[in-house]
């Protein structure tokens, strides 16, 4: 699909069903003009995330929920609103810059008593929380961090996911840097997206598609009751 076309696309989806509030259409200007990269998901991308929020655990909205990659707090605003009233997201963030915009804008959206934002490297975060949290407690795990790191992720949290809990995560088609039609070979990070979105789907215990929005959404179903 010609690139014009692509553009357009995403700005009518967001145009006729993502309206964003003042503070979301505003919020990634007012973190480039901070220095923070221009990478958060795409408003259509933002309201799926709510709507998945919404839905996921099968209880009137995720009551625990997990972002792995928080940047200026954009994709977590979204979730949070989409969560079960006083439902908790976690979200994890290594950049101290990053973390500190997003606090702000938490607070500023009137959700920081529903989000505990944790700071340091993903893997060691979710190691330590894999071994707090019991299993089968989380509804909704998105992942958005280091591409090359997904599959670890996903192994460390998979024991948390309940049934009818979601796993998502974004790029898993392609970024601003690689695209999934890119050479094999060409990309670490197109290939260990690859060899993720492969892992999800051939894993019995879920059920996943993945959606072309934004720069493509994986959604995993986790089977039972
Ligand atoms: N989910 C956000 C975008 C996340 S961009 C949104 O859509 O609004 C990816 C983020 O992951 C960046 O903020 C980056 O600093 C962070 N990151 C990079 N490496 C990381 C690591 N090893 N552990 C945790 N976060 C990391
Ligand atoms: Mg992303």
């Amino acid at each position: 699909m010609a690139k014009e076309r692509t553009q357009f696309l995403s700005g009518y989806l967001a145009d006729v069903f993502a309206k964003e509030d003042p503070q979301l259409a505003s919020l990634m200007s007012r973190a480039v003009a901070e220095g923070l990269p221009d990478i958060s998901v795409s408003p259509e991308t933002g309201k799926l995330l709510s709507i998945l929020a919404r839905l996921a655990g099968g209880h009137g909205g995720a009551r625990q929920a997990v972002e792995v990659g928080t940047l200026g707090g954009y994709s977590a605003i979204w979730l949070v609103r989409g969560m079960a009233p006083g439902g908790k997201l976690t979200t994890i963030e290594l950049n101290p810059k990053h973390a500190d915009f997003a606090a702000r804008e938490f607070a500023r959206a009137g959700v920081s008593a529903r989000i505990q934002i944790r700071r340091g490297p993903a893997i060691e975060q979710l190691k330590v929380m894999a071994k707090t949290m019991p299993p089968s407690s989380i509804d909704l795990l998105f992942l958005d961090a280091v591409k090359t790191e997904y599959s670890e992720y996903f192994a460390i949290m998979r024991p948390l996911i309940r049934a009818n809990g979601l796993v998502i995560a974004d790029n898993i088609l392609g970024s601003k840097t690689w695209w999934m039609d890119d050479a094999p070979g060409t990309s670490a990070d197109r290939d260990a997206v690859d060899q993720f979105n492969r892992m999800v789907a051939a894993d019995v215990g879920f059920e996943s598609v993945g959606i072309p929005v934004g720069h493509g959404i994986l959604v995993a179903r986790k089977i039972g009751t």
